[in-house]
């Protein structure tokens, strides 16, 4: 097999060929079809998650060089482990899309089903090699999910992207429908959130973003208004549109103005829902909690069931699709420094194997 991987942290990235592994166990090998470059690999690339502060955690910590990332991922099956062959409906040759957000298998949450809570965790492209490999080992045919009737270079973006923006819904879905859902940072996944918060949540919806076009788009995508966060008076403003303040706010930023900017107007009993890794820092003043009887949350990526959850809304079109961009997994590299520089990527580049 062939692996596009990090060949240094924030450096090189080469191709490499590597013996194909065999299927043992309930294992499947899936030969990728594509993948999609998202903006945490470009994190990965570099080696290290901003923790704030100077901090940072390192990738080493996790994973060798050279390193494939990769978790949207879309492939046909190629073979199997002796138990994995009598899984319902998973067929040789057939395509699926990848849940890539796996745990260790053995833990109490994993037992209960809560793989994202697993402290030992084997995420796709994160942890184990991803699809910037023609090939991956994927270690039960239950993460291969199908996606018929919708094409491949979008289904793959739904494992991270789709999901991403499902799930940080999901935490609001509590709203009423007179209630205001602001949604900042309406980029690719929050601009995804915006599509879906009718189906998920239910409530009204206000868009924030500092970019006046990505402003437009959201409002074009189901948003009831469209806010400014970076303007001068910003907060009094997203008050005054929402009566008050919204009842929850998904920061798909996760940068220290965006997140001030969330609880700041959110309105007292508020819920602000922290998707972003920007990184950084903020300090708040601890009164700000029992005096507006605030509830911070984090939400990451997203479930196997919120995977297939999104992959039936989209199959009902309540997704419309975003741009994308293929090109040869071997400018994998080209793909990356596009996605850092920022600015230059217009939706999602997905990465074609040969
Ligand atoms: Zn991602
Ligand atoms: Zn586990």
């Amino acid at each position: 097999m062939r692996q596009i991987a990090i060949m240094e942290w924030g450096g090189k990235v080469g191709a490499v060929d590597a013996p194909t592994p065999e299927p043992t166990g309930t294992e499947v090998l899936v030969r990728v079809e594509m993948c999609g470059v998202c903006h945490s690999d470009v994190h990965i690339w570099d080696g290290y998650f901003d923790l704030g502060g100077g901090r940072k955690w390192e990738m080493s910590s996790a994973v060798d060089l050279p390193f494939s990332p990769g978790h949207e991922i879309v492939g046909t099956v190629a073979a199997m482990g002796p138990d994995a062959a009598d899984a319902a409906g998973v067929q040789i040759g057939r395509s699926y899309v990848v849940y890539p957000w796996i745990g260790c298998g053995t833990c109490s949450r994993c037992a209960g089903g809560e793989e994202l809570l697993c402290d030992s965790p084997v995420s796709l492209g994160v942890r184990c090699t991803g699809g910037y490999a023609d090939h991956i080992v994927v270690p039960h045919p239950r993460y291969l999910v199908p996606y018929d009737g919708l094409a491949k270079e979008l289904a793959c973006t739904y494992a991270c992207s789709g999901i991403t923006a499902y799930s940080a819904l999901k935490k609001a879905e509590h709203l009423q429908a007179d209630d205001w859902l602001a949604i900042i940072g309406v980029g690719g996944v929050g601009l995804s959130a915006v599509q879906l918060a009718d189906a998920v949540v239910g409530s009204r919806v206000v868009a924030a973003d500092i970019d006046p076009a990505k402003r437009a788009h959201a409002l074009t995508a189901g948003a009831e208004a469209a806010l400014d966060n970076g303007a001068e008076d910003a907060v009094k403003e997203a008050k005054r549109t929402t009566g008050g303040g919204p009842a929850a706010a998904i920061d798909f930023v996760g940068a220290p103005a965006t997140f001030e900017y969330a609880t700041s107007i959110v309105r007292r009993g508020g819920l602000v829902v922290v998707v972003g890794l920007f990184g950084g820092e903020v300090t708040l003043p601890t009164m700000t909690f029992p005096n507006k009887l605030l509830t911070i949350t984090g939400s990451y990526v997203g479930t196997l069931d919120d995977l297939k959850a999104v992959i039936a809304l989209a199959q009902a079109g309540k997704l419309a699709p975003i741009p994308v961009t293929q090109v040869p997994a071997a400018k994998a590299g080209e793909a990356l420094s596009d996605l850092k520089e920022g600015g230059k990527v217009v939706g999602r580049v997905v990465l074609v194997h040969d």
